[in-house]
């Protein structure tokens, strides 16, 4: 089992926002969860990410418990994902945006930062090769010296990607990652969640065009109410009298 979740539960006060989900999710697969407004689908995130501690339940990640596990930590165990909105140093270039991001997320120590140190200019250097190579897969190279103010909102869709790429995870989290974008812009970078499954990174979105995940995901789990209401194919998915109902607001 690559992740798996056990009763995952997370209440708000009197809310139960995440209601004892078990779900599993598949390695070097597409991976998605659909389902309505305050379903649970970022709180689901969170919970497995380490964002948030789960009110009761676990989360396995290659048999390992990770329930309690801080978010760094869970991040280092290759763990990465994007949020709903990511920020941008607009007044930065592209290539900075990463640079700062991945450095942000790998260990440095303040003395050595502050002094300059050679380990310090090593690991600089590492992470501006890295933030390259993660702009040259998500197909960024052109654009890699502009302003992030002046780029286009597919193409920050495309920085987030690669920032959550530049910390070598075995698996990234999407949140949303093609919201606010039009369907040409979305079939590219559907294409580029194919490509990450490729390299042999697991894919897990959360998405809310129907069309598009149900040609893109390899499984999909329906949230609604914070409970799962259904998990399969696509095919599975499209003919579940449970779905249809949450759906057409039955
Ligand atoms: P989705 O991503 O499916 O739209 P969310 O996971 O964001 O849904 O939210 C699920 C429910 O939990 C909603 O009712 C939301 O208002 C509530 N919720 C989410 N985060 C918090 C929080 N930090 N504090 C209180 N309530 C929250
Ligand atoms: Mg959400």
């Amino acid at each position: 089992m690559f992740i798996e979740t056990r009763k995952l539960t997370k209440k708000f006060g009197g809310l139960v926002a995440v209601n004892e989900v078990d779900f599993t999710i598949e390695k070097g697969k597409i991976n998605a969860i659909i389902g309505p407004n305050g379903a649970g689908k970022s709180t689901f995130f969170n919970l497995v990410s380490g964002s948030y501690t789960p009110s009761s339940g676990q989360v396995f990640y290659k048999g390992k418990d990770i329930t309690k596990l801080p978010p760094n930590k869970i991040a280092t165990l290759g763990v990465a994902r994007t949020f709903q909105t990511t920020n941008l140093f607009e007044q930065s270039t592209v290539l900075d945006n990463v640079i700062v991001g991945h450095r942000l997320r790998t260990r440095s120590n303040l003395f050595d930062a502050v002094l300059r140190t050679k380990r310090y200019k090593e690991e600089e250097k590492k992470c501006r090769d890295k933030a390259m190579e993660v702009l040259d897969f998500v197909e960024l190279t052109h654009v890699r010296d502009e302003l992030a103010v002046n780029i286009s909102q597919e193409e920050k869709k495309r920085v987030a990607f690669a920032l959550a790429l530049a910390t070598d995870p075995e698996v990234v989290f999407l949140d949303e990652p093609t919201a606010g974008i039009n369907p040409g812009e979305t079939e590219g970078l559907a294409a580029l969640m194919e490509k990450m499954v490729k390299r042999g990174i697991t894919v897990c979105l959360i998405e809310h065009k129907m069309k598009m995940i149900m040609k893109l995901a390899d499984k999909i789990m329906v949230l609604n109410y914070g409970e799962k209401i259904a998990e399969g194919t696509s095919e599975e998915i499209m003919n579940d009298q449970a779905v249809i109902e949450a759906y057409l607001g039955g």
